[in-house]
């Protein structure tokens, strides 16, 4: 089996993890639609109808659907595929296989997903998909069987200029591959690979897919740091970084930063963490896990919690692992001068208040981990010419991507540093809001600003 998820088995990631301090709200609708209204208290004239609007996904699919296990009993399975939004065009989001999804946390991932792609420019809609299942207790036959069926449900809710789903949690190329071959067989006589992303090479995915999330948030912190609003860290050479969650995103990002010269002082996964004050060889550390499906253990480095390694002394923390990781009863132990949001919502508003108040900046998910949804992208549109560019090629389109977003997030910071805020809005007086906005609120203007602009501008129909 190729997804490397089921071979390094272990204890699951919660999709949604609920182990948080005091009375902090943790549900996905909440914490989504209060990021939204943290933004739109500083947007003139947003519609109070397209608030409305905006708050809700466009389309919500649920299907159950019965599967025949191996031993020849038969199981039903709940799956969700939603769509928020599409007014800059076709849906885009994963697909992920987990005990724990819900559809209130696909609802907030396909939020989340609108957002992305309208910051760094991309012309997809939000959308995201799951089926309640335990893939690790699921052969490979009856994933396959899940995933066949699953994606004949959804039938024409999914396809190439409609819905083009990609892998998430414990989905992989492969249940990609099986997504595709199922479309194409209901839907013969087309080109049909665009219908899906996150392909193995073979079946038209994309050089470079794989590292794009992990690359992508490197690209984005080096840009950052050039702003010099941290005055003595410019650059990443030199920097102690600290990384929760060694995956696909961590590992990527860890090798990127330790190429730059930056030293990887901590990584963990879902079983602990080590630390090595002089810095880690991500390599090193990627030979053990695989061996020892862990890093914890590893010769010549501390033992530490999840929980002590994210509040370990550091120029960069990296959360990279599952959401709702800084939360309200750990933000003020942060000792971080940047948090670099490779996870989906790895920070509770609770804990953005309390980063801000400590001068602690957070370059927030819609922007750092884009690199994957981008790509993505550039899959697509090979798939439509039925191209495969090469490596450099998508390198360097990746790289001017994410430095373009970060700078559209810095100039709109400044905008406001400088005092050309917009006036308050009916929703809020000015003294409600902080001044300048964090980050996540920054990128959350500018994408429900372009969003509604291009809603406005289409024209709301009839
Ligand atoms: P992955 O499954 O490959 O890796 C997750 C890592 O986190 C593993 O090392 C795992 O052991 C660790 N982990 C799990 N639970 C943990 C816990 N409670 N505490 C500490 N570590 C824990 O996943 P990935 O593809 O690297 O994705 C990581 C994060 O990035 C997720 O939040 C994902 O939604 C987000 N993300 C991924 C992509 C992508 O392209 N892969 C794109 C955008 C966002």
């Amino acid at each position: 089996m190729s997804d490397k998820k089921h071979k390094t088995s272990g204890k699951y990631a919660p999709a949604n993890t609920t182990v948080i301090a005091d009375s902090e709200n943790l549900d996905p609708v909440y914490i989504s639609e209060l990021q939204f209204d943290r933004a739109a208290r500083y947007i003139v004239d947003l519609k109070k109808g397209l608030i409305d609007f905006l708050k809700k996904p466009k389309r919500t699919t649920i299907v159950n659907f019965p599967v025949e296990l191996d031993d020849g009993s038969v199981k039903s399975f709940e799956g969700f595929r939603v769509i928020h939004n599409r007014v800059f065009g076709p849906g885009k989001g994963g697909i992920r296989y987990h005990p724990e999804v819900t559809r209130e946390e696909v609802v907030s991932l396909a939020k989340l997903m609108t957002w992305k792609c309208a910051l760094v420019n991309i012309p997809f809609g939000g959308a995201k998909g799951g089926v309640v299942c335990d893939p690790k207790a699921l052969s490979e036959g009856e994933l396959r069987r899940i995933t066949r069926r699953f994606t004949s449900e959804l039938f024409d809710v999914i396809g190439p200029h409609k819905d083009i789903p990609a892998p998430d949690l414990y989905t992989s190329e492969q249940t990609m591959a099986w997504i595709f071959d199922t479309y194409d067989i209901l839907h013969p006589g087309y080109n049909n690979r665009p219908v899906v992303t996150g392909k193995p090479i073979e079946m038209g995915g994309s050089y470079g897919r794989i590292d794009a999330t992990g690359n992508g948030c490197v690209y984005a912190t080096e840009r950052f740091l050039s702003k010099a609003l941290i005055p003595d860290r410019l650059e990443i050479a030199g920097a102690r970084i600290v990384i929760q969650g060694f995956g696909d995103v961590g590992s990527v990002a860890a090798r990127a930063f330790y190429r730059r010269g930056a030293r990887v002082i901590a990584v963990s996964d879902s079983q602990g963490g080590i630390y090595r004050d002089e810095g880690l060889d991500p390599d090193e550390v990627e030979r053990y896990k695989a061996e020892h499906r862990t890093v914890v253990g590893m010769p010549g480095t501390l033992s530490l919690t999840n929980a002590e390694l994210l509040e370990l002394e550091c120029d960069i923390m990296m959360p990279a692992a599952v959401g709702n990781q800084i939360h309200g009863g750990n933000a003020n132990n942060i000792k971080a001068r940047l948090i670099v949001e490779a996870a989906n919502n790895p920070t509770t508003p609770k804990a953005d208040d309390i980063l801000y108040q400590k001068g602690i900046y957070v370059l927030p998910d819609i922007l750092v981990n884009a690199g994957g949804v981008t790509v993505s992208y550039y899959e697509w549109v090979q798939n439509q010419a039925n191209e495969q560019w090469d490596l450099e090629e998508i390198t360097e389109k990746l790289k001017n991507k994410m430095y373009h977003a970060v700078d559209d997030v810095f100039s709109r910071w400044q905008s406001f540093v400088v005092g050309e805020e917009p006036a308050a809005t009916e929703n809020a007086t000015a003294k409600q809001r902080p001044h300048p906005p964090d980050f996540r609120t920054i990128a959350m203007i500018i994408a429900i600003e372009r969003v509604t602009k291009a809603t406005l501008i289409r024209g709301i129909w009839p």
